[in-house]
C-alpha cells in the first residue's frame, strides 16, 4: 500500500519516540529514568474528575456543537478577561481536541500551498510538521543562545518575503522555558503588523512561570496586535489534563468559522466528557494549580543547580514550562562523542536516563530534560548523568 507523499515526509515526534524507547527498555527490565515526557506527573485535580463523572451520570454522552459547548466557551471567555483583560465573543473561540489539534486546524484553515511560516528555533517539534502538512513552508529563525534563545525584530524583518503568512510565538517556550517580556513582544509585534503577519501565539505554558517572570500575551499589548493574533491555549499543562485532550484557539471570527467548519468534518467535536471536565477546571477552585506550579518551581531550582554543576553543561535558566535545555556540546566532546545525538543515545543506553536530543527542536547542541517527575527521581537522574560524564572525561 502506498503511503501519501504528505505523510511519508513527516518526521516522527522525537519526544514521543524517546518516551516510547524508554518505556520499552523499562518493560524489558532496565532501570530507566525517563526525562523525555512533556506532561505534568500530577493527577488531574479531584474536583475535575468528579465533575466529569457527574456529567456522564447526568447523560451528557452525546455530540456537542463542533466548536465546543457554549458553557465551556463562556468559561474560556471569562478566563481571558480575568487573566489577560482580553475580550472575546463566543464566535471568536473554538474548542479542539488539545492545543496540538487547535494548531493543526489553524494551519489547515489559513495556509495555502507555499505560504511561509516563520518558526523561531529552538521550536516545539510539531510546528514544522503541521505547517508542512498544510502545504506551508517553515522558515526558521535562530533564537541565539546568547540572547536567551529569543529572536529579534531585525531577524524577522530579514526573513520576511512576499510569501510570509504567519509567525509562531511560544512563550513560555518548549523546549527552553524562556519567556518574552512585554517590551520584546511589542517590538516583535510592530514588525508583524508592518508585514501583516498572522501571529500564532502558543500560550499553553502560561500558568507555569517562576521567580519574577510573568506571562504576557502579545494580544494584550494593543487592539491592533489582538486583531492580528490567534491565541492557542488549553488545560493540558495548567490543570494536568494532558489525556483529556482539550485545547482552544481564540481570534479572528472568519478564521474561527473556517476552523469550526473543518472540525465539523474531522472530529465532529472534542470529547464531550472532557469538555465538562474543562468547564470544572476553569470554574472550580484554582488552588491545585498553584500547588503544582510551586512544586515545579522548587524542582527547577534544585535540578538546575545540580545539572549545571556537571562538567561541560551550560544552561540558560528557564523561567517557565517544565523543561531545562542545557547546551552539552562540550560535555559530548569531553566524553568522546562526535555529536550531541550520540551523547544522548549513550545517556539512555549506558546511564539509563532518557533525554530528548535538541536536534529534534532545531538546536543540535542541546538536550531537553523534563522535570515533571518526583524530586527523588530527578536527583537520581542527575547523579547518573554526572557519574557517566565523570567516568568518561
Ligand atoms: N504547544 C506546546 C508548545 C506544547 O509543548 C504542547 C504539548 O507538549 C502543545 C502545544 C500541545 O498541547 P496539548 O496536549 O493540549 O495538545
Amino acid at each position: 500500500m502506498q503511503i501519501s507523499k504528505r505523510v511519508s515526509a513527516l518526521t516522527p515526534s522525537s519526544t514521543l519516540e524517546i518516551t516510547a524507547k524508554a518505556k520499552a527498555l523499562k518493560a524489558a527490565g532496565h532501570d530507566v529514568i525517563g526525562l523525555g515526557a512533556g506532561e505534568p506527573d500530577f493527577n488531574t485535580p479531584e474536583h475535575i474528575i468528579e465533575a466529569a463523572y457527574k456529567s456522564l451520570v447526568e447523560g451528557h454522552t452525546k455530540y456537542t456543537p463542533s466548536g465546543g459547548l457554549p458553557e465551556l466557551k463562556k468559561s474560556i471567555i471569562r478566563k481571558f478577561k480575568d487573566d489577560q483583560g482580553l475580550d472575546y465573543s463566543s464566535d471568536e473561540i473554538i474548542v479542539c481536541s488539545g492545543a496540538k489539534h487547535a494548531l493543526y486546524t489553524l494551519f489547515q484553515a489559513t495556509l495555502n500551498e507555499n505560504d511561509e511560516v516563520i518558526i523561531p528555533t529552538p521550536f516545539w517539534v510539531s510546528y514544522p510538521e503541521q505547517v508542512k502538512l498544510a502545504g506551508g513552508i517553515p522558515i526558521y529563525i535562530e533564537g541565539k543562545e546568547e540572547n536567551s534563545f529569543k529572536i529579534t525584530p531585525e531577524q524577522i524583518e530579514a526573513s520576511v518575503s512576499g510569501n510570509t503568512k504567519a509567525i509562531i510565538v511560544n512563550s513560555p517556550s518548549n523546549p527552553t522555558g524562556v519567556l518574552y517580556t512585554e517590551e520584546e513582544l511589542k517590538a516583535i509585534g510592530e514588525v508583524c503588523i508592518k508585514h501583516d503577519l498572522l501571529i500564532v501565539s502558543d500560550e499553553i505554558y502560561e500558568k507555569l512561570t517562576y521567580g519574577q517572570a510573568k506571562h504576557v500575551s502579545i494580544a494584550e499589548i494593543s487592539d491592533e496586535l489582538k486583531k492580528q493574533t490567534m491565541i492557542i491555549n488549553g488545560v493540558s499543562k495548567s490543570h494536568s489534563m494532558t489525556g483529556w485532550r482539550i485545547g482552544y484557539a481564540a481570534g479572528n471570527v472568519q478564521i474561527i468559522k473556517a476552523m469550526t467548519n473543518l472540525a465539523s468534518h474531522s472530529t465532529s467535536n472534542p470529547t464531550t466528557v472532557s469538555q465538562y471536565a474543562a468547564i470544572a477546571a476553569y470554574n472550580g477552585p484554582q488552588e491545585p494549580l498553584e500547588k503544582m506550579r510551586a512544586a515545579f518551581e522548587e524542582r527547577l531550582n534544585s535540578f538546575y543547580e545540580k545539572l549545571t554543576a556537571i562538567q561541560g553543561f551550560t544552561c540558560i535558566k528557564p523561567e517557565g514550562a517544565f523543561y531545562v535545555f542545557p547546551n552539552v556540546k562540550e560535555a559530548a566532546k569531553l566524553t568522546g562523542f562526535t555529536s550531541v545525538d550520540d551523547f544522548a543515545k549513550a545517556l539512555l543506553e549506558e546511564a539509563n536516563v532518557a533525554v530528548v536530543p535538541g536536534s529534534g527542536f532545531g538546536s543540535p547542541d542541546n538536550i531537553r530534560l523534563s522535570y515533571a517527575t518526583s524530586p527523588d527521581i530527578l536527583d537520581e537522574a542527575v547523579e547518573r548523568i554526572a557519574r557517566f560524564v565523570k567516568a568518561r572525561v
